[in-house]
């Protein structure tokens, strides 16, 4: 009897640990979704676009996550165009009774350029990466969220390549006190980590003990992070910033394929990503797990 009880509980303890952990596989299956033709390109306003945001709806809720999607209208650049689209938002409570009204954001936009003649731009390091980053972090966060004392909101943002619309929205339309924000942490390609292990990042000077705290827990994973106090810019964290949010902008690294047809899923470094995610999930749980002092530092 003990020793099939004893068969039980490793079953058991193996199926979770399986959830928990950031795989390769997972995070593969998610790109080469996002990354499809038959997406064509992540285009706000396009039938594709909706099926990506249910894509992102179905991932958060089959792993119990809270979900909510914010519908706004986006003018396109390319020709003004004005369609309507979506961030995607996925919600764990804190379980601390006064600490759970401060919450930390993590982000990443889903949307890409679309097509340009018979070109498709899939976008698979910007930002398939930093999408399916989000949804694998989410996952292994809602399987230790007992350990949570802050709140986290995930948001999948629409329409960046546009200009930083869903992330100016969600500031402009918040659901939650935007005072209560102590973080918002985004990531927008993660993808090309090199030999070196560079991660760069913007705004580790934006809260208290940022850059120390960065530096350290990516040589723990021994990640070479390349910390920078200031140098907010080029994606939706500085949405955020404006709003006097500390903030912190992850990526590593951009290369030839930028905003070209030829950024695919065979450019990626996979194993990379699931470093990455490691790194940026054991920042969230430091911050979202202690209660530490949280508070909004300005940078030049
Ligand atoms: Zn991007």
């Amino acid at each position: 009897m003990i020793k099939s009880l004893t068969g039980l509980f490793v079953l058991i303890c193996c199926h979770v640990y399986a959830q928990q952990e950031i795989t390769e596989q997972e995070l593969k299956q998610h790109i080469e979704y996002l990354t499809s033709d038959d997406l064509k390109g992540r285009y706000p306003g396009t039938p594709e676009n909706d099926s990506i945001v249910n894509y992102l709806v179905e991932d958060f809720k089959s792993h119990g996550i809270q979900t909510l999607i914010q519908e706004f209208p986006a003018v396109m650049r390319k020709d003004s165009s004005s369609v309507t689209t979506w961030n995607v938002l996925g919600f764990l409570e804190g379980k601390d009774p006064l600490l759970k009204e401060e919450v930390v954001i993590l982000g990443a936009h889903y949307d890409h350029l679309g097509t340009k003649g018979d070109h498709i731009y899939n976008g698979a390091d910007d930002n398939a990466s930093g999408t399916a980053a989000l949804l694998e972090i989410a996952e292994k966060l809602k399987a230790n969220e007992h350990l949570l004392q802050r709140s986290v909101i995930f948001i999948a943002f629409g329409a960046e390549e546009q200009g930083l619309l869903g992330s100016k929205f969600f500031v402009g339309n918040p659901i939650v006190p935007i005072k209560n924000i102590v973080l918002m942490l985004n990531m927008d390609m993660l993808g090309h980590l090199n030999e070196q292990k560079h991660v760069y990042m913007g705004g580790a000077g934006t809260f208290p003990g940022g850059v120390e705290l960065m530096k350290n827990l990516g040589e723990r994973l021994q990640l070479n992070p390349i910390v920078h106090a200031g140098s907010v810019g080029g994606s939706d964290h500085v949405s955020f910033y404006q709003k006097e949010i500390s903030v912190l902008g992850l990526h590593t690294g951009g290369h030839e394929h930028y905003h070209q047809p030829t950024d695919t899923i065979e450019q990626l470094n996979i194993p990379g990503i699931v470093l990455t995610s490691n790194y940026i999930y054991q920042t969230l749980m430091e911050i979202t797990s202690s209660d530490r002092k949280m508070e909004f530092i300005k940078q030049d």
